[in-house]
C-alpha cells in the first residue's frame, strides 16, 4: 500500500517554483512586482544570458528588517494580505507569498535588504542555494533591497533544457519591463543587458489628474517605442453597476454591497483609425495597473473598433482600465496574467463604447467644415441624406455622463489647432478646398471662387495655380507643426490636385501629399448612409433586378439565413424563401451590383455567422449585412471628375469614422512634409 507523506518544503516549494516560475521572465516579473509594492521610486534590472545566468533586481523601496528578511523566504508568508476577505479586493500585485521561496528554490539566491526608515546601516543579507539557506548575516547597504538570481534551475535540469534561446529569454523580460515601466511612470527603470545599459527611464511626474497622466505615459510611451504611432487619447469613466454576489462566491459576504454601482474608468492610447498590427502583440491592456490578458476585453477592443480595423489585424493600445478592486478576481492564474471580471458583459459592454467614442470623436469632436449648403454644383452621385450624427452607440445607461473630452489641451498643440481654421471661416469655398494655400487665408473675396476645375479625369491634373505659390521645399520645414496626427486629416482644408489610374484621388494640405481610394471613401459613405437609415427607422433604398435570381443553399445555411431575411429586407436586399433551400434575389441597394449572386448571398451568410460566434451586440448583424452589402458596391474605377470628387470628400467628412472603409482599410493615406523630405534626401 501507498503511504501517505507530507513533502518537506523544499519540495512544495519547487512545486509551486512549477507553477510560477516558468522561465526567467517569471522571475523578473515577481521580483518587480514585489519592488513596486514596496513603493521603490527606482528599480534597476539586471541579466546576464537571458536570465539564465543571473538575474538581479535592485530597489530603494521600503526594505526589510532582519527577522522580516527571513520570514520572507517562508512559504505563505506576506505582508500583503492578512484575511481570506483580503483576497477579494486585492490592491498589491503580490499577495500569496510564494514568489520569493518559490525562487529561491530553484536558483543560487542572494537577498540584500535594508529598511528605508531606520538609522541602522546595517542590512541583512541571505545566501539560499537550491532552497537551502547557506548564510544569513549582517552587511552594509543601502536603503532597499537586491536580489541576485544566479543560475536558475540549476537543481531541475529537466526545467532549464526546456528554456529557449537567450534572445528570446531576453524578449520576455523586456516585454514584461516595458509593461512595467508603462504602468508605473512615476517609478524610474534601469535595464542593463550583459553589461549593456538598454534603458535609463527616468521618473515622471505623475498625478491623478487624467490629461497630466496621459501626457507621462505618451512621454513613457516615446521613451520605450522612440518614433510615435499615430495614437488617440482615451478618457472615459463611467458607472458600473455593482457586482451581485453569487452564492457559491466564498469571498462575497465580505464585499460591501450597499454601493449600488461602482466608477469604471478606462483611460490611455488606441490606435488611430488604420493604425493596427497582424498580432496582439501592441495590445496592452491593465486592470488597476496590472498587465492582464482576458479574453472580454479583446471582443470588446475589437468591438470597439468594428470596421475601423481589417480583418485579422489587431488594435494598438496602451489602456488602463481603474475599477473597485473588489469586482475583479486577480486569483485565478498561477502568474495573475489573467483575471476574472464579477460583471464581465458590463465591462466590456463600456470598454467597446469607450473605443468606439473616442474614434468617432476623433473625427467629429474638433471643429468641423460646417455641413456645405446646397451649391451651385450637381451631385452626380445621388446622395441619401446624410446624418450628420454618428454611428449608432449603444445607449447604456452610462452613455449620457460619459460624453468624452477631446483631446486634452497638453496634447493636441495650438499650431494644429490654427489649422483646421481657414476651412471654417470660408464657408463659401465647399468642401475646405482651397485653391491656394496661402492666398485665401487673407482674402475672403477669394472664397465665391468655385473650386478648382480638373482636367479630363484618369491623368493627373496640373495644379490650377501659378507656380510660384506651390508649396516651395524650403518653406515646409519651418511651417510644419509636429502635429504627429493629432489633429484629423479631414479637418485640415485639402486641395484637390488630381486622379491617379481612375481611383487615387491626389490632394494636398499645408502638412503634405494626401491621397484618397476613391473606392474606399466611396463605401465608407454607402455604409453610413445605410445605416442612417436604419437608425431612422427607413427602409434603404432597393432596386428590384430585371433578372431574378435563385440562390440554393445547404439546409444549414438556409436555416440561418431564413432567419436573417427580415434585416436583410430592411437594408434592401429583396431575398425571399423560394422553395425549402432555395431562395430568390430579386432586389438589391442602388450601386450594388451582385455578378454572381450566390456567392454574394454566401458571403452574407458567413459574415453574419462569424459576427455571431464573435460578438454579442445586436447591431452588429445589421452592420455586418451593410458591409458586405457595399463591398459590392460599383463605383471603383468610375471616373470622377472635379465636382464630384469633391462632393466625395465632403461626404465623407460628414461620415463618422471617415478614415477606414467598413472593411477597416484605409480610405486616406498622408505623406508629410517631412516623410517627404526624407524621401528625397533633403533631411536624414
Ligand atoms: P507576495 O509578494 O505575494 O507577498 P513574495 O514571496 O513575493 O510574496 O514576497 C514575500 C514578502 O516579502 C512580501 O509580502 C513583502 O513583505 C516582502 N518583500 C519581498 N520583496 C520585497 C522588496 N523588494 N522590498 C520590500 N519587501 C519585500
Ligand atoms: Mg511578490
Amino acid at each position: 500500500m501507498n503511504r501517505i507523506r507530507l513533502l518537506s518544503e523544499q519540495v512544495a516549494n519547487q512545486i509551486a517554483a512549477g507553477e510560477v516560475i516558468e522561465r526567467p521572465a517569471s522571475v523578473v516579473k515577481e521580483l518587480v512586482e514585489n519592488s513596486l509594492d514596496a513603493l521603490a521610486a527606482r528599480v534597476t534590472v539586471e541579466i546576464q544570458a537571458g536570465g539564465r545566468s543571473l538575474i538581479r533586481v535592485v530597489d530603494e523601496g521600503a526594505g526589510m528588517s532582519r527577522d522580516d528578511a527571513l520570514l520572507c523566504l517562508e512559504r505563505h508568508a506576506t505582508s500583503k494580505i492578512r484575511r481570506a476577505e483580503d483576497l477579494a479586493a486585492i490592491a498589491t500585485m503580490g499577495f500569496r507569498g510564494e514568489a520569493l521561496p518559490s525562487i529561491a528554490s530553484v536558483s543560487r539566491f542572494t537577498l540584500t535588504t535594508r529598511e528605508r526608515d531606520t538609522d541602522s546601516p546595517e542590512g541583512t543579507q541571505i545566501v539560499i542555494s537550491g532552497g537551502k539557506i547557506l548564510e544569513v548575516k549582517a552587511a552594509g547597504s543601502a536603503p532597499g533591497t537586491s536580489v541576485e538570481v544566479r543560475q536558475l534551475f540549476f537543481n531541475l535540469p529537466a526545467r532549464r533544457k526546456f528554456l529557449r534561446s537567450e534572445e528570446t529569454e531576453s524578449a520576455h523580460i523586456q516585454h514584461y519591463l516595458t509593461l512595467a515601466a508603462l504602468a508605473f511612470p512615476e517609478v524610474a527603470f534601469t535595464f542593463q543587458k550583459d553589461g549593456r545599459l538598454l534603458w535609463q527611464l527616468p521618473a515622471l511626474q505623475t498625478g491623478q489628474d487624467t490629461a497630466v497622466r496621459l501626457s507621462t505615459l505618451r512621454e513613457r510611451l516615446r521613451a520605450l517605442h522612440g518614433e510615435e504611432q499615430k495614437l488617440l487619447p482615451v478618457n472615459f469613466s463611467a458607472q458600473l453597476p455593482a457586482a451581485e454576489a453569487p452564492e457559491d462566491d466564498p469571498f462575497s459576504p465580505s464585499t460591501p454591497n450597499s454601493q449600488p454601482s461602482t466608477l469604471f474608468r478606462l483611460w490611455g492610447f488606441i490606435g488611430a483609425p488604420g493604425v493596427s498590427r497582424a498580432t496582439r502583440e501592441d495590445q496592452r491592456l491593465f486592470v488597476n495597473r496590472r498587465p492582464v490578458e482576458n479574453r472580454g476585453l479583446n471582443f470588446a477592443l475589437l468591438e470597439g473598433y468594428h470596421t475601423a480595423l481589417m480583418k485579422g489585424r489587431y488594435p494598438v493600445c496602451c489602456l488602463f482600465l481603474e475599477i473597485d478592486p473588489a469586482a475583479v478576481d486577480v486569483n485565478i492564474h498561477p502568474s495573475k496574467r489573467e483575471v476574472k471580471f464579477h460583471r464581465e458583459a458590463d465591462v466590456r459592454r463600456l470598454v467597446a463604447q469607450a473605443v468606439r467614442q473616442t474614434l468617432l470623436d476623433f473625427h467629429g469632436g474638433e471643429p468641423k467644415v460646417p455641413p456645405a449648403a446646397p451649391g451651385p454644383m450637381p451631385k452626380v452621385v445621388e446622395p441619401l441624406p446624410l446624418a450628420s450624427s454618428g454611428l449608432p452607440v449603444e445607449a447604456g445607461p452610462a452613455a449620457e455622463q460619459t460624453a468624452l473630452p477631446n483631446f486634452p489641451h497638453a496634447l493636441s498643440p495650438p499650431v494644429a489647432a490654427e489649422l483646421s481654421k481657414p476651412a471654417t471661416q470660408q464657408p463659401a469655398l465647399r468642401m475646405g478646398f482651397r485653391s491656394t494655400p496661402s492666398v485665401q487665408m487673407t482674402e475672403p473675396a477669394s472664397s465665391t471662387q468655385p473650386a478648382p476645375r480638373l482636367g479630363p479625369p484618369g491623368e493627373l491634373s496640373p495644379i490650377t495655380q501659378p507656380a510660384s505659390s506651390v508649396v516651395h521645399p524650403a518653406a515646409p520645414v519651418a511651417r510644419q507643426p509636429s502635429v504627429g496626427g493629432a489633429v484629423p486629416l479631414l479637418n485640415v482644408p485639402l486641395r484637390l490636385v488630381g486622379v491617379i489610374s481612375k481611383l487615387y484621388v491626389v490632394l494636398e494640405s499645408d502638412r503634405g501629399l494626401v491621397l484618397l481610394d476613391q473606392h474606399a471613401a466611396h463605401e465608407r459613405i454607402l455604409f453610413e448612409q445605410m445605416l442612417n437609415r436604419l437608425e431612422q427607422n427607413d427602409q434603404a433604398p432597393s432596386q428590384r433586378l430585371l433578372l431574378p435570381e435563385t440562390v440554393e443553399l445547404s439546409a444549414r445555411d438556409a436555416n440561418f439565413l431564413r432567419e436573417q431575411l427580415p434585416a436583410l429586407t430592411r437594408l434592401g436586399v429583396g431575398l425571399s424563401e423560394f422553395g425549402e433551400r432555395t431562395f430568390l434575389l430579386d432586389a438589391l441597394p442602388p450601386f450594388v451590383k451582385a455578378s454572381e449572386p450566390r456567392r454574394f448571398v454566401l458571403e452574407l451568410v458567413d459574415e453574419l455567422k462569424a459576427v455571431g460566434q464573435e460578438v454579442n451586440s445586436a447591431r452588429l448583424g445589421e452592420q455586418t449585412v451593410a458591409k458586405t452589402v457595399c463591398r459590392h458596391a460599383v463605383k471603383a474605377n468610375d471616373p470622377l471628375a472635379g465636382a464630384e470628387l469633391e462632393n466625395l470628400v465632403e461626404e465623407l467628412r460628414h461620415c463618422a469614422m471617415p478614415y477606414t472603409c467598413p472593411h477597416g482599410r484605409p480610405t486616406l493615406i498622408e505623406m508629410n512634409f517631412r516623410e517627404l523630405e526624407k524621401k528625397f534626401g533633403r533631411i536624414q
